[in-house]
This record gives C-alpha cells, structure tokens and sequence, in this order.
C-alpha cells in the first residue's frame, strides 16, 4: 500500500486525460466520525468543492454509505450526485430511487422481531444508538462504557442467534448492523451503478473509504481504478491517504486540475 501524496503529482498523472467517476464514502471519508451519527456534517467548505466538482461533465460523483438513504442525502444536501444508501442497497440516481435486491416481506418481519428484542434488552444500557434504516438496524455503541462494549457485542451475537437463517451482523466502526442474509455490499453496488452509468467506460473510476466494509469495493476496482483508504491499515486499496482532512485535500487538487 503506497501513500497517494508520496510522489508528489503521481495521481494526477494517472488521471490525466481521464473523465472520472469518484466514489466517495461518507462517515470517515468526506466527514470526521463523530460521537453520534446525526453530528458527522459537511462542512461548507466541502460542500463547495463537491458542488464545483459536480458542475463539471467530465466528473461524476456517488456518494457511498452504509446510511439510510434519505438520511444520506439530508446530510449532503447535494443534487446531481448519485446516493447509493444502506451499502448500496438502495440507490438514487436521476431523480429515481432503485433497489438492488427485493426484500421479501418475511425479511421485513424477522428484522422487526429482532428490533423489539434489541430495544427491549438495551433499555437500560447507557450510550446506546440505535438507528432504524429499514431494510437494516444498526446499533451504535462509541458511547458505551469500553469495559462494556464486548458484552454489549456478545449480547447481539447471542440474540441474533436464532435468525442466523434469516439475519446475519456487519461490522464497522464502533457499530454492529443487522441487515437481511442478502449478498449486498459496497462493491456489487459500485458495478451496477459503473454499468448502468458508465457502461462504455468513459469514466475513470475513483473509490476513497475508510471502513471494512469499502474493502469490496477495493477488491472490485483494484485493478480498473484508482483505489484509496482512509487510514494506514491492512487494505485491499492500492493507496491510503491518512485522514479526511487530506481526503479534502486530494478533492481540493482534483478541482484546481480540472478548472
Ligand atoms: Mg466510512
């Protein structure tokens, strides 16, 4: 794994020339992860970038997340980009909303008894979020006391027990979901959404997240993009850049590139 801002200019060298289709993750990615989900905003100086970005035709941009959808757009409050929520589940792009898989209605209903369950059993447990995205449920334990978030991590698995037919858990950072046992994930999303958007390869894809769950997008796109982590860790990417700020900073050379 190589440092994107080791040499400097590299990467504009890779891209010069190229259209590209810049896959941005959210949490983590465009925002700082922050101790509740609903405080993580853009700051209006991204906004700007992303807005003058988005202006232009020889970039696209989809902003990725494992969020709820209309949650995702709320926080980015950007039009013309293309909003792929729940882990791209669910995808919004030209004014319509698209969902990869079908979700039957017996999903629907093991999730909600498990949803009651969870809410049931961490009523009294302090610093717990949980977070209703429809098609998934998260639970959200940054807050929680440390000695307790390994308890709180095997009470989950053993309630989840029973579902595993049904329901299966992902984690993230400092987050456990619990999502139908559908094949859904980042990097099933980023190849829809390349082939219905960019099918005769125009666009030059660019993927930057920083979670285990950007790793299947990694994987996709290693050999046919430019692929960047967010933190120095074992990766699938091809680079890391260390921080959101210098995730800013990477967009901010893209915009003076293609003034
Ligand atoms: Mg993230």
């Amino acid at each position: 794994m190589k440092y994107l801002f080791a040499k400097s200019g590299y990467f504009l060298k890779v891209l010069k020339n190229k259209k590209i289709f810049l896959f941005l993750d959210y949490d983590g990615t465009l925002v700082s992860i922050k101790n509740t989900p609903f405080q993580a905003k853009v700051t209006n100086s991204t906004k700007k970038i992303l807005k003058f970005l988005i202006q232009k035709s020889n970039i696209k941009i989809c902003i990725i997340s494992g969020r709820e959808i209309n949650d995702l757009k709320k926080m980015v409050g950007l039009k013309n980009i293309i909003y792929a929520g729940n882990h791209g589940l669910k995808i919004f792009y030209a004014n319509k909303n698209m969902c990869l898989k079908k979700i039957s209605s017996y999903y629907y209903m093991k999730l909600n008894e498990i949803k009651n369950k969870i809410k049931g059993k961490f009523k009294r447990e302090k610093g717990i979020i949980l977070e209703d995205k429809k098609e998934i449920f998260s639970l959200h334990y940054r807050l929680v006391d440390l000695k307790r978030q390994r308890i709180v991590i095997k009470k989950i698995k053993n309630l989840i027990k029973p579902y595993k037919k049904n329901l299966k858990l992902r984690y993230g950072k400092k987050v456990i979901e619990i999502l139908p046992q559908i094949k859904i994930n980042k990097g099933i999303a980023v190849k829809v959404i390349l082939k219905k958007i960019n099918n005769k390869k125009f666009f030059y894809p660019v993927y930057i997240g920083d979670d285990k769950t950007d790793e299947d997008a990694f994987k996709v796109l290693k050999t046919s993009g430019l692929t960047i982590c967010v933190g120095k860790k074992r990766t699938n990417a091809e680079f890391f850049l260390n921080n959101v700020k210098e995730v800013i900073k990477f967009l901010k050379l893209l915009r003076d590139y293609y003034e």
